[in-house]
């Protein structure tokens, strides 16, 4: 190793008192070593050659120290030092430029460094305008969305509630303006059949009411029912309005419940003023009328 030489060499040269060194011959006697005395003796004594300037020897030993300092830094990697020559400053001073050039955020050209950063804001400010405009797009789009949800929850509220409407049932005369005079199912002399229907007695020409929503599908005489109306209901369902002096509603008419259907009467066979009402359900036989008002939630 270039230290251990160095070493051994600073430690084999020792000056003697009287300038003269004793130097390792490098042979070895019997396991000792022999100094080998080299006289090197100046003409007039140590006078130095140049006064003032520091002795051969000296100016010898500082670079063997120099050597050994430089040996030992450079040891460990093994590799020699890269001392610049004088000829290699221009290179050194072309990447120096080079370097200067592009890094001239730090140079003399400030103002190429502003317009790079005045630009990156502005690309940054693009950038976030374009993510603000795309978050509005998409706000309003949901809002939309929203807002056709709710339109359409409102319609189909309203339909429910029409249908609700529809569903309800409401008496045919104003509560307490009439009196059931025969119920459902009675028999009598005076009918062919058991009684069919639910009589309401009232004045003569009381204003009768539509019962359920639905359409008139039917308006005219009909034997023993005299002037009969009858009302078709969505499920089918017929509902007759009997023994009326005359009609309110026309055939074809949609009605609601509560809208005129007609006028209280005695026309065919009736023994006196009254609404006879029948509920067809399917159009087919006829059933109590108070029972399928109950399921109404309606009490005759
Ligand atoms: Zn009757």
């Amino acid at each position: 190793m270039t230290s251990h030489r160095a070493q051994r060499s600073v430690h084999s040269r020792r000056t003697t008192s009287d300038g003269s060194r004793d130097v390792d011959s490098g042979a070895s006697i019997g396991g000792r070593r022999k100094a080998v005395r080299v006289g090197v003796r100046h003409t007039g004594g140590r006078k130095k050659l140049f006064p003032g300037l520091p002795s051969v020897p000296s100016l010898v030993g500082a670079a063997v120290l120099a050597l050994a300092a430089v040996g030992v830094t450079i040891s460990q990697p093994e590799v020699a030092p890269v001392v610049p020559a004088a000829t290699d400053f221009p290179k050194f001073a072309h990447q120096a430029s080079v370097l200067n050039a592009d890094t001239s955020m730090g140079s003399g050209s400030a103002l190429t460094g502003r317009a790079r950063a005045v630009s990156r804001d502005s690309q940054r400010e693009a950038v976030q305008d374009a993510a603000d405009a795309e978050l509005q797009a998409q706000a309003e789009s949901q809002a939309k969305e929203r807002n056709a949800a709710l339109r359409a929850l409102a319609v189909s509220a309203e339909q429910y509630a029409d249908q609700i409407a529809q569903s309800l049932w409401q008496l045919p005369l104003p509560a307490g303006s009439y009196r059931l005079s025969s119920r459902f199912g009675e028999c009598s002399y005076l009918w062919a059949n058991c009684h069919t229907g639910l009589d309401f007695a009232a004045p003569s020409g009381s204003q009768i009411y539509n019962v359920a929503y639905g359409v008139v599908t039917e308006v005219g005489y009909a034997g023993s029912y005299g002037n009969r109306t009858i009302v078709t209901l969505p499920d089918g369902t017929e509902m007759w309005y009997c023994h009326q002096t005359s009609f309110a509603a026309s055939v074809g008419e949609t009605v609601v419940a509560g809208d005129p259907i007609g006028y209280v009467g005695s026309t065919g066979n009736s023994t006196g003023p009254h609404l006879h009402l029948e509920v067809h359900p399917g159009a087919g036989d006829a059933v109590d009328p108070m029972g399928a008002a109950l399921v109404r939630g309606l009490q005759f």
